[in-house]
């Protein structure tokens, strides 16, 4: 899974509308865009519309595009925050980073990997700041308002930050997995021999550890595993 980061920079005569206070971030706030546009049109229209309404990261299935830099606020949470309001230095729009996740109104793959995007890439802000899965809050958190819609809907709010926790941790390499799907099926002896060839001549080298020829004569090796495996004995 990947994307390209881009940056499409607000003018600066547009701060005092769109974001108007400098801002030490200490929280990231997920949304729904409930719209079927991709990225670059999110962000074209928060240049070109005089609402104050602003985020400052939109994510697709391709792109990840920053508008507003992080040290400024924006508009995105509906709690208000601004001259008036006695408690602005506690709200969202004046704590967090607002990522709006593409394509949410009508979902499907997609909507899919424009999701998984953003948990790669709100997993890369949490390691750039030093911060733990407790910095990121739904939009919802801090007005009530039902965002990010489709996460609510399908009741996956937990699972996302899980992700988001999984995609912080480096990849173990090296080890063998414990997922149990997928087992690699042979139907023929040649096939899983050559296979079992390919592992053991890898292991002999010492390119892979030897508990994959144990996972694989214990016949619990996946196709996935052997994927990764494939790659790490390409690589090495
Ligand atoms: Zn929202």
């Amino acid at each position: 899974m990947s994307y390209i980061f881009k940056q499409t920079l607000l003018p600066s005569n547009k701060y005092s509308l769109k974001a108007p206070y400098t801002m030490a971030p200490q929280f990231i706030t997920v949304h729904n865009t409930a719209n079927d546009a991709p990225a670059a049109n999110e962000i074209s229209f928060l240049h070109s519309n005089n609402n104050q309404v602003s985020y400052h990261v939109a994510i697709d299935d391709k792109e990840v595009i920053q508008a507003i830099p992080f040290n400024r606020n924006a508009w995105h949470c509906g709690d208000g925050g601004g001259d008036k309001d006695p408690n602005a230095l506690k709200k969202g729009n004046r704590l967090s980073i607002g990522i709006e996740i593409c394509y949410s109104k009508s979902g499907g793959a997609r909507y899919g990997v424009a999701e998984e995007n953003a948990v790669q890439y709100i997993a890369k802000l949490l390691k750039q700041f030093g911060w733990g899965i407790e910095r990121v809050k739904k939009h919802q958190d801090w007005n009530g308002k039902y965002c990010p819609h489709r996460i609510l809907a399908e009741n996956r709010w937990n699972s996302f930050l899980k992700r988001i926790e999984k995609a912080m941790k480096p990849m173990e390499i090296g080890k063998p997995t414990e997922k149990d799907e997928d087992i690699m099926k042979f139907t023929n002896s040649t096939t899983k021999e050559a296979v079992r060839d390919y592992i053991k001549q890898a292991v002999d080298k010492g390119r892979i550890d030897k508990s994959w020829l144990d996972k694989f004569d214990a016949g619990t090796l996946t196709t996935g595993d052997f994927e990764g495996l494939k790659i790490i004995i390409s690589q090495r």
